[in-house]
């Protein structure tokens, strides 16, 4: 295929990664986003294994493994009882648990390295076919383009994307601190204590971030959307001790937590989009598909988007690459979609029973062969091949 002309909505992760990889390809590339200055806000994250290969193939994998923390074991406790009820191992590899800003800050350089155009304080209103292409016009009234294709990569609240996603009832409060010196907690797992599935609170290392040497840690919380304005309404001392009496281990990270605005809200939605292109117009990332982070996936999934869109490129002229990047991922993410739907209620819901399966049923189940295996794969990412491709 000669070269395009692409225009990008959203330089997030997904944004960033599929402009690397078509950049490198030879096509022209163009990134718009609503930011002033490539400054992303967010907190800690994991990319999982086979996320790893594609910042591997973009060029950034070097980067972030030098910013993020290897996480080689997920673990959870009920409680009072202590019981473990969570516990996954990576069998081959790790997850790279780091913050949104370092994971941007390697693949932005990518980006810039390989050519991209990055177009900032460039909100994206629409798109439409126009001259035998497709422009793109901001909310400032310009329009640009016209492109041979329009990759939609502007996240969960993309104004292109016809996703209309169900909100879940439990979100997360999010935080980034200092890892504490006075800690015994490991600095290469995830850790969560949950009571019942009403309280869950976890620490995730992340690493470094990419102007700071001072290793980090994320911390969250979660909490029922509705209950969010309550939550800031109340002294946040009351919320410190709920926590410290759930997990009296995470006093040190909360003490760094001085204000209510040192947290924020995510609010989780699930869905996921059946055709995730149009004519002369693909969708990647949160755009196509949002689910809870329970399996740690989000980030992930964009990169796997990308890297399939990407290779559906090279292999195929643009009318059939775009039903072939469809195929490539259709199996994939709709699978995560339906764990995601099936195992979030068991970690973060009002129900009784989902979080008694989880204790009395899947916990005793995953220590016995093969569901170790088996949760490592679905932890990984690759349970099933996360890019189909056709059998030579
Ligand atoms: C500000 C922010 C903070 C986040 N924090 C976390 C976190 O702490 N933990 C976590 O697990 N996940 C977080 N996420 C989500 C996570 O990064 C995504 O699930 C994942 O990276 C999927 O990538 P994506 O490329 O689809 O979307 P994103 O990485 O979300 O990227 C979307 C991009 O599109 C831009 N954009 C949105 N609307 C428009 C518009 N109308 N015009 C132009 N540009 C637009 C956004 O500014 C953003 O740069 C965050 C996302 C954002 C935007």
């Amino acid at each position: 295929m000669g070269s395009l002309n692409i225009g990008i909505a959203g330089c997030g992760i997904g944004g960033l990664a599929v402009a690397t990889l078509l950049a490198k390809q030879g096509h022209k590339v163009a990134l718009f986003d609503q930011f002033n200055a490539p400054s992303p806000i967010g907190s800690g994250l994991v990319v999982q294994p086979v996320g790893l290969d594609v910042l591997h193939t973009i060029g950034a994998a070097e980067h972030a493994l030098r910013l993020g923390a290897k996480i080689t074991s997920m673990e959870g406790f009920e409680t009072p009882s202590n019981r473990k009820v969570l516990d996954v191992r990576y069998e081959n590899g790790f997850g790279l648990a780091i913050h949104r800003a370092s994971l941007f800050d390697a693949l932005y350089q990518c980006a810039r390295v390989a050519g991209c155009q990055i177009r900032a304080n460039s909100k994206v209103q629409s798109t439409e076919l126009q001259n035998g292409g497709r422009v793109i016009t901001l909310s400032s009234g310009k329009v640009c383009g016209p492109f041979d294709l329009v990759i939609d990569a502007s996240g969960a609240n993309s104004p292109l994307s016809p996703l209309r996603a169900e909100p879940i009832t439990y979100g997360a409060l999010w935080g980034v601190v200092d890892w504490p010196a006075s800690t015994a907690l490991a600095q290469n797992q995830l850790q969560q204590r949950y009571h019942s599935a009403d309280k869950m609170i976890g620490i995730l290392p992340i690493g470094t971030m990419p102007d700071d040497d001072t290793p980090k840690a994320t911390i969250f919380w979660s909490l029922r959307q509705k209950d969010f304005d309550t939550w800031q309404g109340a002294p946040l001392a009351d919320w410190k001790a709920e926590a410290t009496a759930l997990w009296p281990d995470i006093a040190p990270f909360l003490s760094q937590i001085t204000s209510h605005d040192d947290l924020t809200m995510a609010r989780y939605k699930h869905g996921a989009m059946w055709k995730n292109f149009d004519t002369k117009l693909a969708f990647i990332g949160d755009a196509a598909h949002v689910a809870s982070p329970q399996l740690g996936q989000g980030a992930n999934m964009a990169l796997l988007d990308a890297a399939a869109l990407a290779e559906a490129l090279a292999k195929h002229p643009l009318q059939t690459a775009l039903p072939a990047y469809q195929k490539a991922r259709r199996a994939h993410v709709h699978l995560y979609q339906f764990m995601s739907w099936g195992l979030t209620p068991m970690y973060q819901s009002d129900s009784k029973i989902m979080p008694w399966l989880r204790n009395w049923i899947l916990a005793p189940l995953s220590k016995i062969p093969p569901f170790p295996w088996l949760l490592s794969k679905i932890g990984s990412g690759n349970i099933i091949p996360p890019i189909q491709r056709p059998r030579p």
